[in-house]
């Protein structure tokens, strides 16, 4: 869209690249260099607020209250997604309220039932670490998560997470690369790290 959204984007690659690195095996630490890259640049900067996205038709209310949607039987690649929810200001917002709803390994949502639905809140470091399948891919729409995000007391972000490298992203008409997770690749379980930042004035 413009050149700070491409230099946004190189540095998300840049970061996805370097959690593939070779030698980094503490998640942690990892994740707290990928935030270091991110944070300051960011941080403070009111175009740096997690942009807004369609629900889509398939959102629950009601969604059951834990950080795994893992399941017996569940079929697909495991995935841990952290990061922080925080304010602009760069305060972290504990109790912050995740909602998350996603497709199965085959591309379907449970509209029966509450399959991969699940909603969090945030620690009081403002903390959120979801476990759970890379969501399959269904025909018009790359690859993606829904989320839900409302500090306590204030209006919804509704929005949508997407995974880098995706051939799908290219074509998708409402990806946006701000919202592209950073990703370490490996065959037992994925790693990804996003961080919300919402305005709240
Ligand atoms: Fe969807």
């Amino acid at each position: 869209m413009n050149d700070r959204d491409d230099s946004r984007l190189t540095r998300r690659e840049f970061l996805a690249a370097s959690l593939a690195a070779p030698g980094i095996f503490l998640l942690r630490d990892a994740f707290g260099a990928a935030r270091e890259l991110e944070a300051t640049p960011g941080c403070g900067d009111a175009d740096d607020v997690t942009p807004p996205q369609t629900a889509g038709p398939f959102y629950k209310p009601i969604s059951p209250e834990r950080r795994s949607l893992l399941e017996p039987g569940l079929k697909g690649s495991r995935i841990v997604l952290e990061g922080y929810v925080r304010s602009t200001k760069c305060q972290p917002v504990p109790r912050a309220l995740l909602d998350f709803w996603h497709a199965d390994a085959s591309g379907a949502y449970d509209n029966a039932g509450y399959s991969l639905r699940g909603h969090q809140f945030t620690d009081d470091k403002g903390r959120y670490r979801l476990e759970t399948i890379v969501p399959g891919i269904y025909p018009g729409r790359t690859r993606h998560f829904h989320v839900r995000v409302q500090a306590p007391n204030r209006p919804v972000l509704t929005t949508q997470l997407y995974f880098p490298n995706e051939p799908q992203n290219k074509s998708d008409w409402i990806f946006n690369p701000k919202l592209v997770i950073a990703l370490r690749d490996s065959a037992a379980v994925k790693a990804a790290a996003f961080d919300f930042v919402l305005d709240l004035g």
